[in-house]
């Protein structure tokens, strides 16, 4: 090894070693007879000092090294004079007898430090200056760890980690597939996954019962705020298990990982069906770090001449607690909010809990004092606090009200990063309507299993049938999802025709699974979780991109390589994609 210890390990303990070090400048100062040199490696920042009086050569030397220079530097820990109890080496530095450069650097482009003052493109561009920021290097240890304590859970439970492969076969069903020419066989492609699903499967049909992969997926979505078009996924599969026994193993990991990372006991996560969900959240991923739950308001609010109210679907509402001093502009200010075309509302309704016990509201010429009281007790309102209503189609209504109650958890900062909600939503539906497409398609994959009572339902009444699939859910963050997968050979040629596959057509796609079953399908489940999305998540950030090494930008780029790009005339010929002629 070129030193003899890292840059963040020696403390008080060392004094009067002999220590090599080596790591970039991070700065220099020049103090006259002294100069001071803060060397940065991965594990911390060590002061090196270099003393005119004593070394003029050596001093000098130092004084021309510039930031980001990789330097190695020998020399004797002493105690510090003036002691910086916020960094674990602040109470020694090294005098320097021996000084070698063992690389220069140009100016970096923006200052490598907690807040620096480059722009998000430059940093891209940069990625790896960016990375030598605590920040970022830090979000990938956490990284690493959370991967070690996930392998550390699954392996101590039976789990084989089995790679599946990264070329396969395209699927219309899903997100759009990224595809990959293949030279030896003209005009044919592969595509990338969008998930191991099949083949996880298959394994559990192979006789090898649990089945984990920390793996890759890939996805040729439009990009939606922070979103990657490559993610990681904690890909998981289990054979003879119910919803349960899934439920609980992967309840097990969360806590592991609370535990390990967070240092936090997780109590019994709560569970919440897909109905409940959107009833009293307006959403499939409730951030139940509060409360605020939805009371439907149509018997106390319809039937009295308020027309908006009367000719509306459903008419919702939510108490938020002490606002009922909310002034004129900020109730405006929230009405802009529920009318911008993301929340889609047309309008909003607001009662004032007076302290004395009356009310005021934006629809007193319809309502009593009597029925406005009625609508607090529903609501659960006290004196002091605000009823915020929607009104309208039913579906629509409750996600804009969602929207407002995420909102006004903010506002009352309900949603501390470093507090923890984890839940289950069970029982999605099977089927989801495409507007798009002007049919139904499997809201989670074509490989769920129906819920048995439901099963009459799957030709007759697609909209109401449930399913045994599950999310897991942590701060109105979809961490991962799954199902029990269809096993039955006859019931998957009957969800495909469900599904509008004509036999041909699913032989042609699914082919392969369907003789898989033909030959003893175990019954087995699983479940698949975000791995960079649970990365930021415990650490209370917004943003899977900083968990991920080299992360691809908003249009789907890496400006770093500068790719996607174009490929030559040579490479176009051999892969035969002039003329691609369709079979
Ligand atoms: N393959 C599914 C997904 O990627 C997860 C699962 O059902 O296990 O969403």
């Amino acid at each position: 090894m070129l030193r003899s210890h890292n840059c963040g390990e020696l403390n008080i303990k060392d004094i009067d070693k002999k220590v090599v070090l080596c790591g970039w400048v991070q700065k220099s100062r020049d103090l006259g007879g002294m100069t001071f040199i803060d060397l940065r490696d991965r594990y911390g920042i060590t002061q090196l000092v270099f003393n005119m009086n004593t070394d003029a050569e050596l001093c000098k030397k130092a004084r021309k090294i510039g930031r980001e220079y990789v330097i190695k530097a020998k020399g004797i820990v002493v105690e510090r004079s003036n002691k910086n109890k916020n960094m674990p080496t602040g109470e020694i530095e090294i005098i320097v007898n021996d000084l070698e450069i063992l690389n220069e650097s140009k100016v970096p482009p923006f200052t490598i430090e907690d807040n620096t003052d480059g722009g998000e493109a430059l940093r891209m561009k940069y990625r790896y200056l960016d990375l030598r920021r605590n920040v970022n290097k830090n979000n990938l240890v956490l990284r690493h760890k959370m991967a070690m304590e996930i392998r550390n859970y699954l392996n101590a439970a039976d789990f084989l980690e089995i790679e599946t492969p990264f070329l396969i076969k395209s699927t219309p069903e899903g997100a759009r597939d990224f595809v990959v020419p293949s030279r030896m066989n003209t005009g044919k492609f592969y595509a990338l996954p969008q998930s191991p699903q099949t083949f996880k499967q298959l394994l559990m049909i192979a006789g090898l019962d649990r089945y984990y992969q920390i793996v890759r997926c890939f996805r040729d979505e439009d990009l939606r705020a922070d979103r990657q078009p490559e993610f990681t996924q904690i890909d998981c599969e289990m054979s003879f298990v119910e919803q349960e026994d899934i439920l609980n193993i992967f309840e097990g990991l969360a806590k592991h990982l609370f535990k390990t990372i967070k240092n936090i006991d997780a109590d019994t996560f709560p569970r919440i069906t897909f109905a409940d969900a959107m009833k009293y959240y307006g959403s499939d991923k409730p951030d139940i770090r509060f409360d605020m739950k939805f009371v439907e308001l149509n018997d106390v609010m319809q039937g009295k001449g308020f027309k908006v109210f009367d000719d509306a679907e459903i008419v919702v509402g939510i108490c938020a607690e002490n606002c009922g001093s909310y002034s004129r502009k900020q109730l405006d200010k929230l009405t802009d909010f529920v009318k911008k075309p993301q929340v889609g509302a047309k309008g909003l309704v607001y009662i004032k809990c007076n302290d004395d016990g009356t009310f005021k509201s934006s629809v007193d010429k319809f309502y009593s004092q009597e029925d406005l009281k009625i609508v607090a007790e529903k609501t659960n309102a006290k004196p002091g606090d605000l009823v915020l209503i929607l009104s309208g189609e039913t579906e629509h209504t409750r996600k804009a009200l969602c929207e407002l109650r995420l909102e006004m958890g903010n506002r009352l900062g309900l949603r501390d990063p470093e507090k923890f909600a984890p839940l289950w939503v069970t029982d999605f539906p099977l089927f989801e309507w495409s507007e798009d497409k002007q049919r139904f398609l499997a809201k989670h994959h074509p490989f769920t299993a129906p819920k048995p009572e439901d099963l009459d339902l799957l030709e007759k009444d697609k909209k109401n049938v449930r399913s045994n699939a599950y999310d897991l859910v942590i701060n109105g963050n979809e961490i991962g999802g799954g199902s029990i997968r269809i096993h039955d050979k006859n019931l998957q040629k009957r969800m495909f025709r469900a599904l509008g596959f004509t036999e041909e057509q699913a032989q042609q796609q699914f082919g392969f699974l369907m003789n898989a079953f033909e030959y003893g399908a175990p019954p087995h489940g699983g479940i698949a979780f975000g791995f960079d999305r649970w990365c930021a998540v415990l650490s209370g950030s917004e943003s899977i991109r900083d968990f991920i090494a080299f992360p691809k930008n908003n249009s789907g780029r890496d400006i770093m390589i500068d790719s996607p790009s174009s490929i030559s005339d040579e490479q176009l010929d051999e892969l035969n994609l002039k003329n691609i002629e369709k079979e």
